[in-house]
């Protein structure tokens, strides 16, 4: 157990030393910036060995995966869900999440709204246009403009995509300044109702371009974990 505190130490102090000089280039401040270690490929033990070390934000892209964990690790863990949900397992999701990153269909956004208690999402994006992504495109964007003015209980606090991988990250950077700018435009039209503050953009292969252009949000998994043996993760 020591070996894997001493590795995500290690790891997490490196990723700590790389956020905060993408923070500085942009002239951003580190606290402006949440580190989302996700789990979905560790172990109940290696999660909590993050936990340890101060990582109390986590993300699973499974919703049953995020049950189970949540029901293992402490409480003031917040979850976050970054996978496709299914309307089925809203009900038992919402209670236990800080938010849903992954809202990325009108039908699902309504059914949220329809469980009838606060929650905040974010509404996924498809920038790149790949057909094996999930969420809106941003042609949708003026549509969505009516339908979150309507909501009650659910609040949208922002947007998050997916890049594509790329071997050199800087080609990512478009993909993250046009989901800037969908929020910022969407922000713009819609006015106070909804915070629309937070963008939820960058893994491991492309975060530190994604804290240049503005992420609120980065989610990162194989970064964190490099180096784990074969069977503390999966
Ligand atoms: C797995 C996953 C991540 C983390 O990816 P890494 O490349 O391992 O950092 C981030 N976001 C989503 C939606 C994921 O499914």
């Amino acid at each position: 157990m020591t070996a894997l505190r001493d590795l995500l130490a290690s790891n997490l102090e490196g990723v700590e030393r790389r956020l905060a000089a993408a923070c500085a280039r942009a002239g951003r401040k580190r606290d402006e910036v949440t580190l989302i270690g996700v789990t979905k490929t560790v172990s109940i033990e290696v999660a909590a060995a993050l936990v340890d070390q101060g990582v109390l934000d986590l993300g699973e892209n499974r919703p049953q995966e995020l049950w189970r964990k949540a029901a293992l690790l402490p409480g003031h863990v917040r979850w976050h869900l970054i996978g496709h949900l299914q309307r089925n397992k809203i009900d038992r999701t919402v209670p236990l999440v800080r938010r849903i990153h992954s809202i990325d269909s009108l039908r699902l956004l309504e059914a949220v709204e329809a469980v009838g208690q606060p929650v905040e999402v974010l509404l996924e994006f498809n920038c790149s246009g790949e057909t094996s992504k999930q969420g809106f495109a941003p042609t949708d964007a003026d549509d969505l403009v009516a339908v979150l003015r309507g909501l009650s209980r659910v609040q949208v606090g922002g947007l998050m995509t997916l890049a594509p991988f790329e071997d050199d990250p800087e080609r990512c950077r478009p993909i993250f300044v046009q989901l800037r700018r969908l929020r910022d435009e969407l922000r713009r039209q819609v006015g106070d109702r909804h915070p629309l503050r937070e963008l939820s953009m960058g893994m491991s292969n492309d975060f530190e371009v994604a804290v240049e252009e503005g992420a609120t949000c980065v989610r990162l998994g194989t970064v964190l974990f490099a180096g784990l043996p074969e069977e503390e993760s999966g």
